[in-house]
């Protein structure tokens, strides 16, 4: 195994725990990178921060702000309603989003001598968002590697795992703790609004480990 991984760091609970993963992997060194991509959820960002912080890593924000200003659709666009119609892709899905973050990432990872790149991406509790799949990753690792001549791994420890499954693996590694510190909530309240689709995920994969979520409800 490579002796440096890069994490691909949103604030969320996915990309914490793959930090958590990195970090108990016995590699020489983790580093994290986060997006400022123009989210809704600015706190998204300071989140990030403090994981980093709690993690003892170092952590870059790169300046993605094209991305939101690309295309048209609820995580950059606050006037645009969050919402998901049958047979149409979710209005939070944001183009191209995952397939700029790898290449970007994929960069860093090529300048600093990194081989494993952790993106906490998930098949299983399906969000209809294409850049979330296993062949799309598959495929974004061998673009890279032809893009850059780089051998980089792209890992998705979670890409099968439940919500559930993922707090569990939390607990094993003691770091329970870190998900009080995730933002979570769609409608970006604190305390967290326990009622939208984001929070009421979160609460399942808690209640199905058995565990009690550490962060403030109202
Ligand atoms: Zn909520």
């Amino acid at each position: 195994m490579s002796s440096k991984a890069l994490v691909l760091l949103s604030g969320g609970q996915d990309s914490a725990t793959c930090l958590a993963i990195a970090c108990d992997s016995g590699v020489e060194s983790v580093q994290a990178v986060t997006f400022d991509y123009g989210q809704r959820h600015r706190i998204e960002i300071e989140k990030a921060q403090t994981l980093v912080g709690i993690a003892g890593v170092p952590i870059r924000v790169i300046n993605a702000g094209f991305i939101g200003e690309l295309s048209q659709n609820a995580l950059t666009n606050f006037d645009q309603e969050i919402s998901q119609k049958p047979g149409e892709l979710p209005s939070t899905f944001v183009p191209g989003r995952n397939l700029f973050f790898l290449s970007i990432a994929g960069v860093i990872a090529r300048q600093a001598g990194i081989e494993r790149v952790y993106i906490g991406v998930c098949e299983t509790d399906f969000s209809g968002y294409p850049d979330c799949r296993s062949a799309f990753i598959e495929s974004a690792q061998r673009s890279i590697n032809l893009a850059m001549e780089t051998r980089i791994t792209i890992a998705t420890p979670l890409m099968y795992l439940t919500k559930t499954e993922t707090v569990q693996l939390m607990a094993q590694q003691g770091k329970l703790a870190w998900y009080a510190e995730i933002h979570t909530c769609y409608e970006g309240q604190v305390p967290a609004c326990g009622q939208c689709p984001a929070c009421q995920l979160r609460l399942k994969g808690f209640k199905g480990a058995g565990v009690v979520d550490p962060l403030p409800y109202q």
